[in-house]
């Protein structure tokens, strides 16, 4: 039973020394308990957040614990009546080839699910988010301008392709001409900027002609200082992540921008909420699901996954998202 536990806290970007694999002998579950086996282990920006003792929403990992995450698992031994052996289930239970789990907070996924990854992407926790973040705070309405960064992931995508499905203008930022081109031809983007060019921000402006209507905040940074000029007269944004602050030690170099943010607030009345998807929305998860599972059989939105195989990668694996090299949902089939 092999496990990532979490061996340091990392100061900046996390190194591979932070983390630190371990084994262990597989448990056994007692009365009222399954065995689960890891088959696909999410791996999502929020955990950089986890490997930090700063205040937060939620508690971050003790350092020698097992690094969080959301798992698909098979039931490889059952001793709850509620679940039988070879079912597959959605779970939380982290970097590790095998958990105990009295039965709380499983999903069940059943015996043979099409595509069992999906319930940690579009049909899960980041597909959740963009049509919560997006149709709840961002309001897209037909015409509008949208522009959502980190345009290929799971969030960005799926938000970029329900504007469309909206009515509305969709312009994207991704990191480097390849997705680019996946955002415009694979998602339907009306455009896809690089926002490594130098002159991003004269590309951003000339894209969006009638300004911006709503913007989905993924990674803030420069992204933002470029969209902040172009938000319209009651624009929208959806604070979903900042990314690109993530690895940050201190506040960026001067000069100090917040009364310009505060002014454009004030004189655009502009909205700026940020939500958290499963303390705002959870209790909204069926209303998600019914309508994303319905867009996902028409094919009217494309979801790409990135399988990077084996337990052992997943450090090297989160370390390169918070760089931009993953492209697609990031899962590792364990
Ligand atoms: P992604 O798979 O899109 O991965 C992150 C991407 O962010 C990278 O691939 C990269 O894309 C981009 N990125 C990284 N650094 C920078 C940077 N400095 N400037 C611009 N872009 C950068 O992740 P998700 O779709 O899972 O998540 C997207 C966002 O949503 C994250 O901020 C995440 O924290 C947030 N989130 C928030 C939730 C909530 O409840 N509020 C729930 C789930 C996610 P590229 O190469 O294209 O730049």
């Amino acid at each position: 039973n092999r496990r990532i536990v979490l061996a340091s806290r990392p100061v900046g970007a996390p190194v591979e020394e932070n983390f630190r694999l371990e084994s262990v002998p597989v448990p056994t579950p007692g009365e009222g308990e399954v065995l689960l086996r890891t088959v696909y282990l999410s791996l999502d920006p929020y955990m950089r957040g986890r490997m930090s003792d700063a205040p937060s929403y939620a508690d971050p990992v003790a350092v020698d614990e097992v690094m969080v995450g959301a798992t698909v698992c098979r039931v490889e031994v059952s001793r709850h009546p509620d679940f039988s052996e070879g079912e597959w289930v959605l779970a939380y239970s982290g970097w590790q080839d095998y958990a105990l789990s009295d039965g709380t907070g499983l999903s069940r996924l059943g015996k043979h699910p099409e595509n069992p990854s999906h319930a940690l992407g579009i049909m899960g926790m980041p597909g959740f988010t963009a049509y919560m973040g997006l149709l709840d705070i961002g309001q897209p309405k037909s015409g509008e301008t949208l522009v959502v960064a980190a345009a290929t992931g799971p969030v960005g995508g799926t938000v970029g392709q329900i504007g469309k499905l909206k009515g509305c203008r969709v312009v994207g930022i991704a990191g480097g001409p390849e997705k680019c081109r996946h955002a415009t031809e694979g998602l339907g983007f009306h455009a896809c900027l690089d926002h490594k060019a130098p002159d991003f921000a004269e590309q951003l402006r000339k894209a969006c002609p009638d300004g911006i209507d709503v913007y989905y905040e993924n990674v803030g940074g420069k992204v933002f200082d470029a969209v902040l000029p172009l938000l319209n007269t009651r624009a929208r944004v959806p604070v979903c992540g900042l990314i690109s602050q993530y690895n940050a030690t201190r506040l960026p170099d001067g000069p100090d921008r917040l009364s310009l943010l505060m002014r454009t607030i004030l004189t655009k009345r502009l909205t700026v909420r940020g939500f958290i998807i499963f303390d705002d929305y959870g209790h909204r998860y069926d209303e998600f699901a019914r309508e994303m599972s319905q867009w996902l059989s028409l094919g009217k939105i494309q979801y790409r996954e990135q399988l990077v195989d084996d337990l052992e990668r997943a450090p090297e694996a989160f370390m390169g998202m918070l760089q931009g090299r993953n492209f697609g949902k990031l899962v590792v089939r364990v």
